[in-house]
């Protein structure tokens, strides 16, 4: 491995045409060099580079991403349906059809007949660009995108108790002093290994504490004295965090001063841990209740007012993809304020962001109540202020959609949209009850997909428009810091493939805003930063000319009329982002999974990723190498559970839930319970995890219970027996 000697990137073009940028993927957005192969295997090599966040170090993924810009089905040109195929079409005929039946629809059955869905991995400019248009252009209130399965819980239980929401509020290298760390359901020695050089200082000191129901990679960190696993049953993570919190409250190990300075709803919350004494947490989560114990003493002695070097509370979407997960989440923030971790230095609270923009996804006005800056489209004065910016009346803009699988269920239904614009998102594979969504699509009337793989879900459209990719762009992304930072052109696109800015450019003129939609990067983040002004997540101050001299920012950084602002590494210094600056803690409950087991499905599934992909796995399948390493879906189960089957190792077996039934083949490990089987969701077809998991959703965020939910287990050759 080779990389440049930069920390932070300010070299946008060096002379050998290296380019420096980050990649596609995940949201640790691990620094890359890419440099030009003109006749190479790849129409780029892919170097690490020195960064913050990943040392120079890549993943799997990472290594191969230059494979992605070539593969054999890439679209080059757009793409209409003909039969049960498509045709290839000029841009003019594409843009042609859209415009005319985008007109036909609303014309008959009014603007909300139009919907938009929109993905995490976009640039802040192009989340934002569509943000703009669905509201300005389309007029429709149906816009949300694909993060709302990722962050949301977490989002929401942020904006609810600090008053805004960053991903981890803190710099990432913070976690090397900490003397204990409690990962919640969050498995990145596999989604993004980079990220465990920083747990080396913990784990040295003995402190790392992972819950998980399985004995994940991340959990395998705690063995030979390195810490704890707590191996819990599938959706009880908050059981662990209320006995934690009830045993700190009764050996007197909160921090009463900084709870008393800092926080209110203290007394409620210390009313409701009240009944979750750790004997009776362990009938609930299934962890040995001197393990609770344990686990509360190791991060209060960490803790800033014992005199510890300082611990941190993440949490991931293993708990955060809950019917609860808003609660969930609430009670890790409730802990970590019992500890007072926010707000210091060297401690701290934090969702780990997944997908690669997750964190800008959500902040630029892609979310279904929301406007750029991170503010509500129910606000009048924010309404009024971003219309201004737009150049219309705050009449205009329609009033907030609805989250996103509530979307999915009202697609082609009487009174629902009749056609779908989707962006950077395959939802038959990733959204959950994934037959229904399938059946949703088929309802609509009209379906364009901007992709740049004939994706599952771009295969169902009347409409393909083919999109470029990380290296063939510039733009930005914020990373699960909060950190703005540059992605840069390597390469030109193949063929006809354009960008989203200059798609959602055409569209616009062609549906009467023939300005405001500016195709250039640069322009679209000053109009985003601008539109930003003032809100929760102020980019106001940042421009790339900062961005690309180097400087490391993190949002908010506000405009300044003095010397520049430095933005936001450490979030909470100087009090929350709340009326009277203090944290609102929320007493939460259990209530444990909406599917629960029962004699018909005695089994818990829980899903999760592996190494090897991404997410639908619509672009890492594609990767030789990837495909080569972890070719099919499969199910992990305990060797008691397989043994009581009778299924050998590499069987097909068959899981059934209220939902539907898939077939994989099965993978015996006793890392994990014996009541669980874990199923990796990046596949389509027979095997495809999303077909099982549940769609209710948690009341607050929104956000489906994807991470347990009742099955039958089954050898696929005996139909009918269960476990
Ligand atoms: Fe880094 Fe994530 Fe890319 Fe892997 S997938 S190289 S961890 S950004």
């Amino acid at each position: 491995m080779s990389s440049t000697s930069n920390a932070t990137g300010p070299l946008a073009l060096s002379t050998s045409g290296s380019v420096a940028t980050h990649c596609p993927y995940c949201a640790l957005q691990c620094a890359q060099t890419l440099t030009p192969a003109p006749g190479g295997p790849t129409p780029v090599s892919v170097d690490g580079r020195a960064f913050p966040t990943n040392r120079g170090g890549l993943c799997q993924k990472g290594w191969t991403s230059a494979e992605v810009l070539s593969v054999q089905d890439r679209i080059t040109m757009p793409q209409i349906r003909e039969g049960d195929g498509f045709r290839e079409a000029s841009w003019r005929e594409a843009l042609d059809t859209i415009e005319f039946r985008l007109r036909g629809i609303q014309a008959v059955s009014g603007k909300d007949a139009i919907a938009v869905f929109g993905g995490g991995g976009l640039t802040n400019e192009k989340a934002y660009a569509l943000g703009k248009f669905a509201r300005v252009v389309l007029q429709t209130p149906y816009i949300d995108y694909n993060g709302r399965f990722c962050m949301s819980s977490a989002a929401a239980a942020s904006n609810r108790a600090f008053g805004v929401d960053r991903g981890l509020g803190f710099p990432l290298a913070d976690l090397n002093g900490a003397g204990a760390v409690l990962i919640m359901g969050s498995n990145m020695s596999v989604t993004m290994p980079p990220f465990v050089q920083h747990l080396s200082g913990v784990r040295e000191r003995g402190g790392l504490i992972v819950v998980d129901p399985r004995k994940s990679a991340t959990a395998q960190l705690a063995d030979g004295g390195k810490g704890m696993h707590l191996q819990i049953s599938p959706g009880t993570d908050m059981v662990v965090l209320l006995a934690i919190l009830h045993v700190l409250i009764h050996e007197g190990l909160v921090d009463e001063s900084y709870l008393a300075e800092h926080t209110n709803g203290w007394d409620d919350v210390k009313t409701s841990v009240a009944a979750w004494w750790p004997e009776r947490a362990e009938i609930e989560c299934g962890v040995d209740a001197d393990a609770l114990r344990q686990a509360a003493l190791v991060l209060a002695a960490a803790s800033p007012h014992q005199g510890g070097p300082g611990a941190y509370i993440l949490t991931g979407r293993g708990m955060e993809q809950m019917s609860q997960g808003t609660a969930a989440v609430t009670a890790a923030i409730n802990l970590a304020l019992a500890l007072g971790l926010p707000g210091r230095v060297g401690s701290g609270f934090g969702p780990v962001t997944g997908q690669g923009n997750g964190q800008g996804g959500r902040e630029h006005g892609q979310k279904a109540d929301q406007l750029p800056g991170y503010r509500s489209i129910s606000d009048p004065a924010v309404r009024e202020y971003v219309a201004g910016v737009w150049g219309v009346p705050a009449d205009h803009l329609p009033g907030p959609g609805i989250p996103a699988v509530q979307l999915l269920k009202k697609l082609g239904a009487p009174g629902g949209p009749r056609a779908l614009l989707v962006h950077g998102s395959n939802v038959v594979v990733s959204a959950p009850n994934a037959d229904d969504v399938r059946k949703a699509l088929a309802r609509l009337s009209f379906l364009v997909v901007c992709d740049m793989v004939p994706s599952e879900t771009a295969l169902l459209a009347d409409v393909i428009l083919p999109v470029t990719q990380w290296a063939e762009e510039d733009g930005t992304m914020t990373n699960l810091e909060g950190r703005v930072i540059r992605r840069r052109t390597a390469v030109a696109a193949p063929g006809e493939a354009r960008s989203e800015l200059w798609i959602l450019n055409r569209l616009a003129a062609r549906l009467g805003y023939p300005t405001g939609f500016s195709t250039d990067p640069q322009e679209v983040f000053a109009e985003l930063a601008l539109a930003s002004k003032g809100g929760p997540a102020d980019y106001s101050g940042i421009s790339y000319e900062r961005l690309d001299a180097g400087e490391e920012i993190f949002w908010p950084c506000p405009e300044s009329d003095g010397e520049p602002h430095p933005g936001t590494p450490r979030m909470f210094l100087d009090g929350f982002n709340t009326p009277d600056g203090r944290a609102r803690m929320v007493p939460v409950d259990h209530h444990g999974p909406a599917d629960d087991v029962r004699p018909d499905a005695p089994v818990y599934l829980i899903t999760g990723r592996v190494l090897q992909h991404y997410q639908s796995g619509a672009q890492t399948r594609r990767v030789d190498s990837l495909n080569a390493a972890q070719p099919s879906p499969y199910v992990e189960m305990h060797p008691l559970l397989a043994e009581r089957l009778g299924l050998e190792p590499g069987a097909m077996v068959e899981l059934e839930s209220a939902r539907g039934v898939i077939q994989a083949r099965a993978v015996v490990s006793d890392t994990i319970r014996h009541d669980t089987v874990f199923m990796p969701f990046h596949w389509a077809g027979a095997g495809s995890a999303n077909r099982l998991t549940n769609d209710v959703t948690d009341p607050t965020s929104g956000m489906p219970e994807y991470k347990v939910c009742a099955v039958a287990v089954r050898p696929a050759t005996r139909i009918g027996a269960t476990a």
